[in-house]
Formats: structure tokens, sequence, C-alpha cells
């Protein structure tokens, strides 16, 4: 369903509104984690900065660790709702078990399926029922073939709006968190007519590499991408050395904004 044998040309998946697919350049930002109310209208603020047309944040949060911040869960959810109203931005964010669509859903635009879930087949069979759009990241350690045939699992509930996030896979390579597949965009882009986006802050895992990877994956391709910001990265319970504030928010913006007329 997700192949292009299926369908020849590229889809625009639409998420209140707002479009992904070829012709457009979509940015998704927002702090890693919802963590108070101040700080999330903050990070929607830095988000629009970096030009972004959805809020992403988690207020579920999948960690490696049991003892790293877990979010807020639903009080979370009733944060981004709030600043989603104030701000006018609709909102992505994460899913991490089956039981969890049920409450997830009416706060979500898109619902996020992260990189430690794209193989778990009951969750992707839930959020296909959900009648929301989803971000489907890349399993880590997940090939390319894996990767499209967890999207089937989603389509097969009759669910086409998908949206396919690089984030960066597990190599012998100790420098960045992990190593972008930048080949993975155009790879995919032939092999599926789903919209692909990459995610420049999990896979580099330094703010440093956000911008780079950011023109990277837009030269190649990408159809979008996804940044975290965070109105103080030093003070951030998940994830802060990734995270943008405004000075580099708005070099996001003006990577795009230069790239988008190229496309
Ligand atoms: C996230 O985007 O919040 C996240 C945890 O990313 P990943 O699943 O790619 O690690």
């Amino acid at each position: 369903l997700v192949s292009r044998e299926h369908h020849l040309d590229r889809s625009v998946v639409t998420v209140a509104g707002v479009p992904f697919g070829p012709d457009t350049l979509t940015v998704i930002a927002g702090p890693c984690a919802v963590e108070t109310p101040s700080q999330t209208l903050e990070a929607a603020r830095l988000a629009k900065a970096a030009g972004a047309a959805l809020l992403r944040g988690g207020a579920f949060k999948p960690r490696t660790s049991p003892y790293a911040y877990q979010g807020l869960g639903e009080r979370g959810l009733r944060i981004l709702a709030d600043v989603s109203a104030e701000t006018g931005l609709p909102v992505v964010t994460e899913v991490i078990d089956p039981a969890g669509v049920e409450l997830v859903a009416p706060y979500a635009d898109m619902l996020q399926i992260g990189t430690r879930n794209m193989h778990n087949f009951a969750l992707l069979q839930e959020v296909g029922a959900a009648g929301k759009p989803v971000l489907l990241k890349r399993g880590f350690g997940a090939t390319i073939e894996e990767w499209l045939m967890a999207a089937e699992y989603i389509a097969q509930r009759g669910n086409l709006d998908i949206v396919l996030c690089e984030r960066g896979i597990r190599t012998f390579e100790t420098a960045t968190r992990n190593t972008l597949d930048i080949s993975a965009v155009p790879v995919v882009q032939r092999l599926s007519h789903l919209p692909v986006i990459v995610d420049p802050s999990h896979s580099g895992g330094r703010r440093d590499l956000v911008l780079p990877l950011t023109r990277a994956a837009l030269a190649v391709g990408a159809d979008g991408v996804m940044i975290d910001v965070h109105p103080d990265p030093g003070t951030a319970l998940c994830d802060g050395n990734q995270a943008l504030t405004r000075v580099e928010a708005a070099e996001v913006a003006t990577a795009v904004a230069i790239l988008s007329p190229l496309m």
C-alpha cells in the first residue's frame, strides 16, 4: 500500500491543513519533552522562529533509562492543547503503547511513533485505526525495508496519512549519537509515495550539527525536518544538548527559506 507500485505519484499528506510532500518543505519544531506550561509556550514561539508549521512535544517519553524523565503524561497533553490554542500551531506528539492511543489521539493532530516503537506492531495497528495522520520514525536498527513494512501495518488499517521520518541509525560511529542515513531519503522516495522528513536533532544528538544536517536533509530532497528547540537548553529535562535556542532556530528558518525555491 505504501509502495510506488501501488501509487505512482508521490503523495501529499495534510495535517490540520499543513501539507507534507513534493513542492513543500515543512518544519516541525518544539521541545523534546513538555515540562511546564511556560517552557512549552516559549518553545512554541521558538518553533515559529524556526519556521515551524507544527508543534512537536513529548508528553509520554520512551527513555532508554527508566530513571530518566518519563514525561508529564496527560497533564503534558493538556499543556500542548493550551499552547496550540494560543499559538495556532497544530500538535505532533508521541504515543508509546496501544492502550495509550485512545488517550493521546484526541490531543494530537499527528500521532508520532518513535524509533523504539517502530517494531511495535500492535501499536502500529492501533494508530492505523485512530483516524489521525501518523509520523513514523525509523527504528535505529531497522532497514529501509523493515521501516516500510512498519508503515504497511498502519496503511493496512486504512490509514495512508503517514509521514516517514529518518532519525539516524546505530553504526560503529560514536562521535554522533546515531548516524543520519541521508541516502535513506531519496531511496525511500523512490520506493514509497509517502513524504519523508528528517530529524537532525535526535540523529546527531548535538546542537552544532542540527543546522548542517538540516541543510543536508533539504539538499537531498527531504520533504521537511523536525527540530528540537528549548528556551533554556541547560535546564532541559530531556536531550538539552541538541535543543536550539532563538538564534539557531532562526538559522534553520533561513536555510529552509533559501532551499525552498530550489525544489
Ligand atoms: C522524539 O522525537 O521525541 C524522540 C524520542 O525521537 P526518537 O524516537 O527518534 O528517539
